[in-house]
């Protein structure tokens, strides 16, 4: 990994301000499980377009709320981890500018990352059709006593602040394109580069790196791909860089 991070590294010296483009794998080493590793991906056994979907909380709200619930209650009480807090120091020393993510944690504001676009909403609110807002933890708590939440308002159904498979995307995701048109390099980190269409933000910036465990399908298109976990390699960026003083 070393020999790999230092090209990083040096690419990064060449390109400052590049975008960072984050996906579930930086934040399973806090505990948050992705969907698509092997055997531990949380959809192991189950395809997330078809259970996490418009026509499925539509359709089967019980088992849309039931699948929402136990993938990302934990997320609540998670905490950044080593590759947040790399992230987020490189980018305050100007080593690297937006964060994009796909995820929905808040954990790279909580590590102190100062811009940050989710492509893909958030988990803070749910809202009814009518319009009502309300916190989504709340929400959940709710499926202690029933199957399906509602809108405290009103009784009508809710919608996580969240983009479903089969959804508009966020406005965030328009502002991504534009940044990244503007970008010599993007930093794609813990993404299997699977979901369409986040996957293309990969592709807009003159450069691509790449820092994942497992291959993905624009490996051969990247500068550089640093193969293994997020933390130790964004770590070891930021020591490269940044040198060790905290
Ligand atoms: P994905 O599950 O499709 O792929 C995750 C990738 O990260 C895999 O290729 C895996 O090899 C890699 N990976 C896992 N742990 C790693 C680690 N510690 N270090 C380095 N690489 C690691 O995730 P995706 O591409 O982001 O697409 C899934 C969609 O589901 C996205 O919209 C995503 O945001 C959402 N999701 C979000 C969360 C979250 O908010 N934390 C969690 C699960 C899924």
């Amino acid at each position: 990994m070393d020999e790999a991070v230092d090209r990083l590294a040096a690419l990064l010296l060449a390109c400052p301000g590049a975008v960072v483009l984050t996906g579930a794998g930086i934040s399973t080493e806090s505990g948050i499980p992705d969907f698509r590793s092997p055997g531990t991906g949380i959809y192991a056994n189950d395809d997330p377009a078809e259970v996490l979907s418009v026509e499925a909380l539509a359709r089967r709200p019980e088992r849309f709320w039931g699948f929402f619930a136990s993938s990302f209650e934990g997320s609540y009480g998670a905490q950044p981890n080593a590759g947040h807090v790399a992230l987020a120091r490189l980018a305050q020393a100007g080593h690297v500018g937006t964060i994009v993510t796909q995820n929905i944690d808040d954990l790279h504001e909580r590590a102190g990352s100062p811009e940050v676009l989710h492509v893909h909403g958030h988990l803070r609110t749910a809202r009814c059709r009518r319009g009502h807002v309300h916190g989504l933890e709340q929400a959940l708590g709710q499926l202690q006593a029933r199957p399906v939440p509602v809108c405290p308002d009103c009784a009508g159904p809710i919608k996580p602040d969240v983009v479903l498979f089969g959804d508009q995307m966020s406005p965030d995701f328009e502002r991504a394109i534009a940044r990244l048109h503007d970008s010599d390099l993007v930093l794609v980190v813990g993404s299997s580069l699977a979901v369409y269409p986040a996957n293309q933000l990969a592709f807009l910036a003159r450069r691509l790196a790449i820092i994942n465990r497992d291959p993905t399908p624009a490996d051969g298109r990247a500068s550089v791909v640093v193969r293994g976990s997020a933390g130790e390699a964004l770590s070891a960026l930021a020591m490269v860089l940044l040198g060790d003083d905290r």
